[in-house]
């Protein structure tokens, strides 16, 4: 990379930060499209994003990406918001035009371009079961809707954010009871864990008797990428179901924010490359910090 007087910046705001795997995933994007850009991350505490955005402002930074636990004050401190960033009430993309700083949420997006491009799997008029109901869920929510899906479940600890979730979804949204997982998985074609259940080898959002349950033609998707291999997606793949981890997610919601920056086609597969290398250097924090990211 070779800085100058010319070097345009994006960065990452959050907290934690330092096992962020955007720097790379974005450096290796500019670099592949021969762009003078440069991405660093900025570990801001809770409270500072007002601060932060002043400073892209004031320092004219081109986008900013946005992870926890900052994305719902981010989305009321921009000057405009998409129309899935006003939905999701979460800003996770932070588009400088001028003074104006515009917030998009790319997790959705990237959630069913992952499911077309590395699982051939289009989610109109196929029946979805969401697991989970925080922020990453809703975001899938309301892509698979806004995707055509026929159904949207929502099955989540919380009864009450389960009904916020499938809201999103409108006309093909509803939640299901917890206890009945099996019941819902039935009819399902995709199951999507969108809980923070994974990250250990011994944490599973679905039992064996549910996953018994699923069609043998359903996909099963996991948001965890770390482990790339998942409780979950393992006990899937010796049921004989189709699998897709997480990691594809992460490298499209990057995607979409580069090309909503630079106006340019993303480099996925050098993106991709990005994402699945280790984290490098002694800043990048333990492997279960990198695990916590919501990015
Ligand atoms: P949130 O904290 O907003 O939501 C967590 C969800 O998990 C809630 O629905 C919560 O239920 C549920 N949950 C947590 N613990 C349990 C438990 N013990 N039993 C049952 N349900 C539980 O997290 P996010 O939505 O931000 O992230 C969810 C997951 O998605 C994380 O693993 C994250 O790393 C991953 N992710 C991946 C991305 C990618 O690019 N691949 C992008 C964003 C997130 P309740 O409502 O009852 O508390």
């Amino acid at each position: 990379m070779n800085l100058s007087g010319a070097t345009r910046l994006a960065a990452v705001i959050g907290d934690p930060i330092r096992h962020s795997r955007s720097p790379a995933i974005f450096n290796a994007a500019f670099a592949a499209a021969a762009l003078d850009w440069a991405y660093l991350a900025f570990e801001v505490p809770s409270g500072g994003a007002a601060g932060a955005l002043d400073a892209v402002r004031a320092l004219g930074l081109e986008g900013l990406s946005v992870t926890m636990p900052h994305k719902t004050d981010v989305a009321e401190l921009v000057d405009e918001r998409s129309p899935q960033a006003e939905l999701l009430g979460a800003v996770n993309c932070v588009v400088r035009r001028g003074d104006r700083l515009i917030g998009h949420n790319t997790d959705g997006a990237g959630f069913v371009a992952s499911l077309r491009a590395d699982a051939d799997f289009d989610p109109a008029g196929q029946r979805c079961v969401v697991l989970g109901a925080g922020g990453a869920a809703r975001a899938v929510v309301l892509a698979l809707a806004e995707a055509g899906a026929a159904a949207v479940v929502v099955v989540n600890r919380s009864p009450d954010k389960a009904a916020t979730a499938a809201a999103l979804a409108g006309p093909v949204g509803a939640t299901a009871p917890i206890d009945d997982l099996a019941g819902s998985l039935a009819a399902a074609d995709l199951v999507v864990n969108a809980t923070s259940l994974g990250m250990d080898a011994a944490s599973t959002p679905i039992g064996p008797a549910a996953l018994t349950a699923l069609p043998d033609s359903a996909l099963v998707a996991d948001l965890v990428y770390q482990p790339a291999v998942t409780p979950l997606l393992a006990a899937a793949t010796a049921r004989g179901l189709h699998t897709m981890g997480g990691l594809g997610m992460l490298v499209y919601q990057a995607a979409e924010a580069f090309t909503h920056w630079t106006g340019e086609v993303a480099p996925v597969a050098e993106m991709r490359r990005a994402a699945e290398a280790p984290p490098a250097g002694p800043s990048a924090g333990p492997p279960d910090a990198a695990a916590r990211t919501d990015e």
